[in-house]
């Protein structure tokens, strides 16, 4: 625990401890000797109740200050999670302390006092915590308990106390705590029912269809982010509303001015906003196609009432004022959205007709500025989602993470039943399939198979836009549904939406980006457009990708005969004897050396020679296993490691490589000749554990193989034994 950890523990339970310590000094009976009537108390144990009631205060004064901690922070930390039951047990203990130090101080057993302590448990387990509540009744019992031991309270009068405590704590704790639990969740659910409020508002107003754009696009859960939106809006447009209908209520000295909106099939009118002197508004909020608000719907006119009875608006309790009345339809472009009204006692002339009519156009004004904000907003949040997919693009280094990356990204813009990327191989003239991804639940199952589909140029849709370096199809619809999009074979059945954009790289393109899905109108031109960036930046990261994957070949391979090179062959040997390490099997390496190579290279020249190499490497790639490794160690010296093979194994491939490269017959001004090569084999772990000791191992019987007369296979347990028999017929002789 570091110093900053230490304070704040001892924040959190040092309160605790103290009030514990307090509980303890009382339990121990240092303040029976400060009971009144027993002459004057000692100093110590005055201070000690004096030192006692201090802290109570004290105890309650921090309470009261107390600041929990932020959820963020109970969650990184469990001593910051303890603090708030901490808090609650501290003031616990301290009141039990200060309770029974007075309770003893006056007379103990006999105190009359004694209902402070049923006071304090009362409190803790009708208003504290649990963690308060338990400490609270587990202290009282104890120094119930406590007392009784001292001899200051009768076992009798201790124990019917504790029953009075655990009596006292359990009635509380049904009832009171019952109660208040009641009153929370009544509270949760009015807030619950506020917010939904507000999101229905947002609905009526259309504030929410303006947030989320484009249909295609809301269609993924984003409650969250709808309401994050819509909040704000409608706590800005009811203010905005408000206002308006006040200044016409002014206006036209009306008693109220009151909008009422439609719900979606035009049968009930919700309250939406009101100004009014009356307190006679019905508390209904949704009212029905009555009396004067029904004339004025069915019309879609302005309906102008000089009088009207108790009852002809319903906007009113039953009975209540009646008046003249002018109800005006708020319609938004060919839509009745609601009815805008105002009644007073005289009546309202044509002029005020026309006033009230064009109020309407200033709270649509508003509703509109609150959906194209929305929709601002909405669009911010979309792009940002853009950029951050971009961004990944730009980072994706091999081909794979290239496509996957854009899919994903392709996934936040639109929904998709099957994506495909497609690049095209200008040297060779083929179309390939590079990668195929198939949406869930879009009935496009069983398209996978697309991945790796090669074909020509033809008449399909993507080798069109590869060509014309245009998206197809041309208006955002397949017209023509007998056109293939890849090829005749391969066919899409029935696509409902389909988009073929080029990869555009330069003046070329490399590739398509093809979306399907089973729905129709899919990719409209706001999606197209985004997919479109997309798009360019695929090609930019496929090329990135390719000659990514260039660069690690050409640092990998041999450049004359395509071989791993020296550091790629060491590089794997060494993780391959660590494998075998682990795996507890055998791995062979071969070293190959041609025989008497500089006079190739002298009798036929250097071009030659290069060519004698790469055929070696021909026959090496062809013998050795997918799994070995065959390498160019260095001039005309070759290696491979044979991965799980034993000395036998690695033994007879090395004959077979001999033979086959002294088969080789080699066409050269000088006429036709042949080469022979010479082997050393060594064997993990027999032969050596070590990679650098391995090597040199097959280096010596490599060595002893040119020694021995040249074109065979040695292997270094053999050399060895050769070497011993050698030494022994030295000694010997
Ligand atoms: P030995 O049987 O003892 O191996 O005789 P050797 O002539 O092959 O001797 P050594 O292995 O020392 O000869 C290596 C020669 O290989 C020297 C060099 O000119 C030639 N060499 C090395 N790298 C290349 C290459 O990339 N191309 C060509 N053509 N020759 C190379
Ligand atoms: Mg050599
Ligand atoms: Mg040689």
């Amino acid at each position: 625990m570091n110093g900053r950890e230490l304070r704040r523990a001892v924040r959190v339970a040092g309160g605790s401890l103290v009030s514990a310590a307090a509980c303890a000094a009382v339990a121990a009976g240092l303040l029976d000797a400060a009971a009144i009537g027993e002459g004057a108390a000692p100093l110590p144990a005055a201070t000690l109740l004096a030192s006692l009631l201090v802290l109570v205060a004290v105890m309650i004064a921090r309470r009261l200050q107390f600041e929990a901690p932020s959820a963020r922070a109970q969650r990184s930390s469990p001593l910051l999670a303890a603090a708030r039951p901490c808090a609650d047990v501290e003031l616990s203990l301290a009141l039990v302390a200060g309770a029974y130090a007075v309770v003893t101080v006056t007379g103990a057993a006999s105190s009359p006092l004694t209902p402070l302590v049923y006071a304090v448990v009362a409190f803790s387990v009708t208003l504290q915590g649990r963690a308060g509540a338990v400490a609270t009744v587990v202290a009282a019992v104890a120094l119930e308990i406590a007392a009784a031991s001292r001899g200051v309270s009768p076992a009798g009068v201790a124990g019917l106390h504790i029953a009075f405590i655990a009596g006292a704590a359990a009635l509380h704790a049904l009832f009171l705590r019952g109660l208040i639990a009641r009153k929370r969740a009544a509270h949760h659910r009015a807030l619950e029912a506020d917010l939904q409020a507000q999101r229905d508002s947002a609905r009526d107003y259309r504030l929410i269809a303006a947030a989320l754009g484009a249909d295609s696009r809301a269609r993924r859960p984003r409650s969250e982010e709808e309401e994050k939106l819509a909040a704000g809006a409608v706590d800005t447009l009811s203010k905005s509303m408000y206002f308006t209908l006040g200044l016409v209520k002014r206006s036209l000295g009306a008693r109220t001015c009151i909008l009422l909106w439609l719900d979606d099939r035009g049968e009930r009118l919700k309250i939406k906003e009101c100004a009014t002197d009356s307190d006679a508004i019905t508390e209904r909020g949704v009212l029905g196609l009555e009396g004067a608000l029904g004339a004025v719907v069915r019309d879609q006119a302005p309906v102008s009432l000089g009088s009207t009875r108790p009852g002809q608006i319903p906007y009113y309790e039953t009975g209540e004022p009646a008046g003249a009345f002018l109800g005006v339809p708020v319609t938004d472009g060919a839509h009745l959205r609601g009815v805008l009204c105002a009644d007073r006692d005289a009546p309202f002339d044509r002029d005020e007709a026309e006033f009230l009519s064009r109020s309407t156009e200033q709270i649509l004004r508003a509703i509109r500025s609150e959906q194209v904000f929305a929709a601002v907003e909405r669009a911010k949040y979309e792009h940002e989602r853009f950029y951050k997919a971009s961004a990944r693009l730009c980072e994706a280094l091999t081909l794979e993470q290239v496509m996957e990356t854009a899919f994903d990204a392709a996934a936040e813009i639109v929904g998709f039943g099957l994506a495909v990327m497609t690049l095209y191989d200008r040297d060779r003239g083929r179309h390939r399939v590079a990668s195929v991804r198939v949406a869930d639940d879009t009935g496009l199952s069983g398209y996978e198979s697309l991945d790796g589909l090669e074909f020509r140029p033809n008449t399909g849709l993507v080798s069109m836009v590869v060509k014309n370096r245009h998206f197809l199809p041309a208006g955002g619809e397949l017209r023509d549904t007998h056109t293939p999009i890849f090829t005749k074979r391969a066919r899409i059945k029935e696509p409902g939406s389909v988009l073929v954009l080029p990869l555009l790289s330069g003046d070329d393109a490399i590739g398509t980006f093809t979306l399907l899905s089973r729905e129709k109108k899919r990719f409209g031109k706001d999606v197209r457009e985004m997919l479109g960036v997309i798009a360019n930046q695929v090609a930019i990261s496929v090329e990135n990708a390719m000659m990514y994957k260039q660069m690690e070949t050409m640092a990998t391979t041999d450049g004359l005969t395509g071989l791993a090179n020296h550091r790629y062959f060491q590089e794997r040997l060494a993780e391959l004897l660590l494998r075998a390490e682990r795996q507890r099997h055998e791995t062979s390496i071969l070293l190959t050396d041609v025989d008497h190579f500089k006079s190739v290279n002298d009798t036929y020249g250097h071009p030659v020679g290069d060519e004698v190499l790469r055929q070696v490497s021909v026959v090496l790639r062809s013998v050795v296993r997918k799994t070995d490794i065959p390498a160019r160690y260095g001039g005309e010296e070759f290696a491979v490691v044979l991965d799980g093979t034993g000395e036998e194994g690695a033994i007879e491939l090395a004959s077979r490589i001999r033979q086959e490269v002294s088969a080789l017959e080699f066409d050269s001004e000088q006429g036709k000749f042949q080469i022979t090569l010479s082997v050393g084999v060594a064997t993990f772990p027999g032969d050596g554990t070590d990679k650098g000791v391995l090597i040199e191992r097959a280096d010596q019987a490599l060595y002893h193989a040119k020694e021995s007369g040249r074109n065979r296979v040695v292997s270094y347990p053999k050399f060895a034994a050769m070497r011993q028999t050698l030494r022994e017929t030295k000694k010997a002789s």
